[in-house]
């Protein structure tokens, strides 16, 4: 690398990080000298020798070069975990455009130390089957919670209280009347903030089939070797994914190596959790957003001294400071909840890639219904694909119904349950099992459809669904085209066409009048505000306090109802136009998922999905569980229209105090890329306010940038980045993401 002056971020155990400071690079250590690399400087007045991290090397002075002081000395000892964390977000920063402020806080753990934290476990007192044999007794009258944990506790003698008061859900009154009785005692200690506590590993492995056994090995063989790769593995729900995690995890350890395990925070349920516990004993952490502060420091100081070997968590565990990463793995890698929502908005499937890069990892990313972009790339052969075809256990795949709802109409029935859903609901509820109850819906589904043809107002630029404004008007969220309100449906004349709008709490009602004898739970923001009332929703529900689940996308999301045959989706085409290319895919996805929720044991399932359009691809393909099919005609549509991953897409949000201040800063930057881009063939749509158009009095205007190169998007990126310097606007005021997720 080459350069006279090094940009220099002090060491934060010792410096508050604010901004990178600039050093003279000594002639010594021209062309030595990396980023990344451990320094001394001398900082301050008193010129006190510092450690540093080497930022940048550039050409650049920022200041007047005779005031500059020169790096003292490099520290020897190889580039350190530290050095690691400073790359990383460095690759963040350029990668995303955030400030190197926000990457590096994205990628370090908590500083401070915290005090350490009284910790309660849970232990038997009777042995293994005499635990067993009072569950079943518990079960019998019906003390439900108490069953639950003596069953649990015939598996594992003792278990973490905080595991049991939430994600069992038993009650600390409930564990006091079992110790009573003499069933159980709880324990004190004070230890690192651990969730678990399992001394030894209890579970007997299962026999992996010969398909899980074929890819276990063929990973491995790989890894042995030395080779490091991405694979994607794509099998249903039930198809024996975790035991293929799980069997590759333990052979990886087996080599001295640690791994990750990225699961979305809403399926990291306490099921999930139990299987990695109970195989893995205390080698194990899990990270959560309802950990402290001081419990996620913990955590990752107990990796970074080689105290565990595996980290299981959401997004932000990627980050876990291992020495020895072998593996990670991204299981239901296709989540939205995998892209970060604030600056830098990074995806972890990027991160993870260029962390296996660094660290010299493999990547194994697992799906029932893999991303555009993991597939795409399995098919050009970029990354590995393997396949699981059958359930394992919990029986056949469910029998799908699609209902028209422009039929209803027409026959006179004008209620949110198609007359099919009634009859199979009332089914139900006189055999005693449990239905689910889906409404797709997404923050502002504000689209405008026909109810007697089911045609929907599009954008005749960009292929995307137009949201109804107060204003009467019909906006493109990606363009701006405008268009008035329309009281007559171009195709079919009718007069039925009006913007969507439905919500949970009015499907609970006309439950409750259809049904009246029905007991009904309702799962959805409002529901769930409280800490834990998302935890007891789901345990009431599976101890059958209620009959019916009516809820958001927040019950689709892998949790195991034994009793529960039906699932009703009432409105398929909320999702399916939500003014984004991603529509599609996410309406497959969550179909398919609604979908594998009904059946999961030995009962069949059966699934209505309910839709003005049933024959839209997503969700014919849904209804068929057919994910090729649904991957072919996808990929067709973003060919055409050039949207990820055909082509790579930046969206530049421009925020601003005042309206047209705005505007105006998003139309110089995308007359600035139009000039100095003019060769490059990319396609600039907007400027136009953001579907959003204001939050708290900030304004919000978004422009979109395509072209079939990431890399020269990250060029516009840094062009753009300049321009804003030079013109002395708050870099704050401008966000980059690629890729996004929806539209702003
Ligand atoms: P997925 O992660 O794809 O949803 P799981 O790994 O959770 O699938 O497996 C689904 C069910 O099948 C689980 O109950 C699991 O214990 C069981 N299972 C998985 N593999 C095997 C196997 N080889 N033999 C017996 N049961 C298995
Ligand atoms: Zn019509
Ligand atoms: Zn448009």
């Amino acid at each position: 690398m080459t350069g006279r002056f090094a940009n220099i971020i002090v060491d934060i155990s010792h410096e508050k990080v604010d901004r990178p400071f600039q050093y003279k690079i000594p002639a010594s250590m021209q062309g030595s000298l990396e980023v990344g690399m451990s320094v001394r400087i001398p900082f301050g007045l008193g010129n006190k020798l510092i450690k540093g991290y080497v930022m940048e090397i550039t050409d650049i002075p920022n200041f007047d070069v005779t005031k500059l002081k020169e790096i003292d000395s490099v520290v020897e000892g190889g580039v350190s975990a530290k050095a690691d964390s400073l790359r990383l977000a460095w690759w963040i920063k350029e990668n995303y455009g955030s400030t190197m402020i926000a990457a590096l806080k994205t990628v370090l753990p908590v500083k401070q130390k915290m005090k350490q934290v009284i910790k309660k476990t849970i232990c038997s007192t009777v042995s293994s089957d005499e635990a067993f044999r009072l569950s079943e007794e518990f079960e019998r009258k019906h003390q439900t919670a108490k069953a639950r944990l003596m069953r649990e506790l015939s598996k594992s003698d003792t278990l973490p209280q905080l595991l049991v008061t939430g994600k069992l859900g038993v009650t600390t009154q409930t564990i006091q009347s079992l110790e009573k009785a003499g069933y159980v005692t709880v324990t004190q200690e004070s230890v690192y903030r651990n969730p678990v506590k399992m001394k030894e590993a209890t579970q007997l492995k299962k026999q992996l089939s010969k398909e899980q056994e074929g890819i276990v090995t063929e990973i491995f063989e790989e890894f042995r070797m030395g080779l490091r790769d991405t694979y994607l593995l794509h099998g249903v729900t039930g198809s024996g994914k975790t035991e293929v995690y799980m069997e590759l995890i333990e052979r990886i350890i087996g080599e001295g190596k640690q791994a990750i395990v990225l699961i979305p925070e809403i399926a990291l349920t306490y099921q999930t959790l139990f299987r990695f516990y109970q195989r893995f004993g205390d080698r194990v952490s899990v990270m959560n957003s309802k950990l402290s502060a001081g419990e996620r420091s913990d955590q990752f100081e107990r990796a970074s001294r080689g105290e565990i070997d595996i980290m299981i968590g959401p997004r932000s565990a990627l980050f876990t400071p291992f020495e020895r990463l072998g593996l990670i793995i991204i299981d239901e890698e296709h989540e939205a909840s995998y892209k970060s929502e604030t600056m830098p908005k990074y995806h972890a499937r990027e991160v993870a890639d260029e962390i296996c890069r660094m660290k010299g990892a493999s990547l194994l990313l697992g799906s029932a219904t893999p991303s555009l972009e993991a597939y795409y790339r399995a098919k050009q052969g970029d990354i590995r694909l393997f396949t699981l075809k059958n359930r394992l256990a919990g029986g056949e795949l469910p029998k799908v119904y699609t209902v028209d709802l422009r039929e209803e109409l027409r026959e006179g029935n004008r209620s949110i349950f198609s007359r099919k859903l009634q009859e199979l609901l009332a089914d139900r509820l006189s055999k005693g099992q449990q239905s689910m109850l889906f409404l797709n819906r997404r923050g502002y589904a504000g689209f405008v459809s026909c109810r007697a043809c089911g045609h929907v107002m599009k954008c005749p630029h960009c292929d995307v669904s137009l949201s109804e404004h107060k204003n009467g008007k019909l906006i493109c969220h990606y363009c701006g085209y405008e268009t008035a309100q329309v009281s007559k449906c171009p195709t079919c004349g009718s007069k039925y066409i009006l913007g969507f709008r439905a919500g949970t709490q009015q499907i609970e009602e006309q439950l409750l009048k259809y049904f009246p004898q029905a007991r009904v739970l309702r799962m959805d923001a409002d529901t769930t505000k409280n800490k834990d009332s998302y935890e007891q929703i789901l345990s009431q529900f599976a101890n059958e306090e209620a009959d019916i689940l009516v809820g958001t996308q927040m019950i689709v999301k892998g949790h195991d109802f034994p009793k529960v045959t039906l699932v009703g989706v009432l409105a398929a085409d909320m999702s399916l136009h939500t003014g984004d290319y991603r529509a599609a895919e996410r309406t497959f996805q969550l179909l398919t998922q609604a979908a594998g929720r009904a059946g999961r044991s030995t009962l069949p399932g059966e699934v209505v999905i309910q839709t003005y359009q049933p024959e839209n691809y997503a969700v014919v393909h849904a209804a068929n569980q057919d994910y090729e099919g649904f991957y072919e005609e996808e990929m067709a549509y973003r060919d055409l229209m050039l949207y990820p991953p055909a082509a790579n897409m930046m969206a530049v949000l421009v925020l601003s105090a005042d309206e047209l201040t705005g505007i105006a800063h998003a139309r110089e930057l995308a007359d600035g890329v139009k000039q100095c881009f003019a060769g490059e063939r990319v396609a600039i749509i907007g400027p136009a306010a953001a579907s959003i158009g204001r939050i708290n009095d900030v304004y919000r205007h978004v422009f979109y940038i395509k072209h079939t190169r990431y890399d020269t998007l990250v060029s516009i990126k840094d062009m753009m980045e300049q321009e804003i310097e030079k013109k002395g606007w708050n870099s704050d005021t401008v966000q980059f993401d690629f890729n996004p997720m929806s539209a702003y």
